[in-house]
């Protein structure tokens, strides 16, 4: 796998040179990306081949007609996904079964998995023109805040508080380019997001002057509580987040308790499907890069709702990667387009966001993040930890092949009940339903 700096350039280029044009050019830059991603989808996807099958000529063809797709469709049929026909899941498995493998690419090819405490993890599978495309067109849409970023983040370390023992982006990312492009990598202390809290806070605090954070919505919270408290005593320029619904209440808790951010708080919009999807301007508005991504609001019939009105869930495609193509594929996040334009002046639609799918897990007063547990086991998919009441959760899961279910369904719960004793919470009862 290799990171191309030219390449790079030219989606920061197209980027600057795509917003300068306004809503024609994005949109025509928009249509001619989406095109093309559809002739490669139909061409070398065999499952998008039989998918759009039906459908007329791609020229002919405008974003509505395609089918939604869904993660739990597109995992079953991974093989069948890829436009490249020599990597398959079960190799992507074996690779993800090592620890050690976290942040190395297979071939061309960087993978990660999705977290989230419902429904089978997806797969994904990035080609470098993904990680070009982030970079390019972060520093087109960001310039200023870049730069900003960049002076800051010389003044002392900067942590990333993420997903623990996984194949995530969160962790693996940066491992990939420093790998890649040690250049441009920035570098960060990594703390896992899964251990107990007391081992967190002692080794920030021994850590010293901290520059910057970058970590999900749940564990701000709970490291707000520890800074609220007197626990904690830190005094970071910049904080960004990622991954999960951040509440204005939130805002409001962390910037009381942080009176050091001169950056304030940034909340990017991203999962591991799309590592960019859009970027929050000086007026606290998502902007979506319409250029590479398509975001659209839906009902629960997969039906546009108007401007304005809360989405039931979002559909996204992803202009960026054509090895595994991602068309329409139901996100599950609510979001809100704005009606009217953004003060900021930008040429590219803005919304809001109402939920997320990602959930954080709450008893008493301890808040965990999803990415504590672990929930996955070899001989299982689709695990669920749902909470009956306060203290009560089962775990719900489809077994694979096993001469043993009760054994399994047994590991999972010890994990799980493993993760809530780590964190003080030993009367939480935890079965299977
Ligand atoms: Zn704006």
């Amino acid at each position: 796998m290799k990171f191309s700096l030219i390449r790079t350039f030219g989606y920061f280029i197209g980027g600057i040179w795509t917003a300068w044009g306004g809503r024609k050019r994005i949109e025509a830059k928009q249509l001619k990306n989406l095109r093309r991603l559809m002739q490669t989808a139909r061409k070398k996807s065999p499952y998008f081949n039989k998918l759009y099958a039906h459908l007329p000529d791609t020229n002919l063809i405008s974003l509505t007609d395609l089918p939604v797709t869904s993660k739990s469709d597109l995992m079953g049929e991974f093989d069948n996904w890829l436009t490249d026909r020599f990597l398959t899941l079960a190799q992507v498995r074996e690779h993800m079964s090592n620890m050690d493998n976290i942040g190395v690419p297979i071939g061309q090819y960087a993978v990660f998995r999705t977290t989230g405490t419902s429904g089978e993890p997806a797969v994904v599978v990035l080609p470098s023109s993904v990680l070009e495309f982030v970079y390019g067109l972060a520093l087109a849409r960001l310039f200023r805040q870049s730069m900003m970023t960049d002076k800051i983040q010389k003044t002392g370390a900067n942590l990333a508080i993420s997903g623990g023992d996984g194949h995530f982006a969160g962790a693996g990312l940066g491992k990939l380019m420093q790998h890649l492009a040690p250049r441009l990598a920035k570098q960060s202390i990594h703390i896992p997001v899964g251990q107990p809290i007391e081992k967190t806070v002692k080794q920030i605090i021994g850590i010293g002057q901290i520059a910057s954070i970058v970590t999900y919505p749940s564990m701000l919270e709970i490291l707000t509580r520890e800074q609220e408290v007197g626990r904690l005593g830190i005094e970071p320029k910049l904080i960004r987040i990622a991954g999960e619904t951040f509440t204005p209440e939130l805002r409001k808790r962390v910037e009381k308790a942080f009176p050091s951010l001169e950056l304030g708080i940034r909340d990017t919009y991203a999962c591991t499907e799309c590592l960019f999807m859009a970027y929050e301007c000086d007026c606290g508005r998502k902007h979506v890069l319409e250029d590479w991504v398509i975001l659209e609001a839906v009902d629960e019939n997969k039906q546009p709702v108007s401007d304005g009105e809360l989405s039931s869930t979002a559909l996204l495609t992803v202009l960026s990667n054509h090895v595994q193509p991602f068309i329409r594929y139901d996100i599950g996040d609510r979001l809100r387009f704005y009606r009217a334009p953004c003060a900021c002046g930008s040429p590219f639609r803005s919304f809001q966001i109402e939920g997320r799918q990602a959930t954080v897990v709450r008893v008493g007063d301890v808040t965990l993040s999803h990415l504590t547990f672990d929930l996955e086991h070899e001989s299982a998919q689709r695990v669920q930890l749902v909470q009956t009441s306060e203290f009560v959760f089962e775990v719900r899961a489809e077994l694979l092949n096993h001469e043993n279910p009760d054994q399994v369904f047994e590991q999972i719960i010890q994990s799980v009940s493993e993760v809530f004793a780590k964190n003080g919470l030993v009367d939480v009862k935890v079965g299977k339903k």
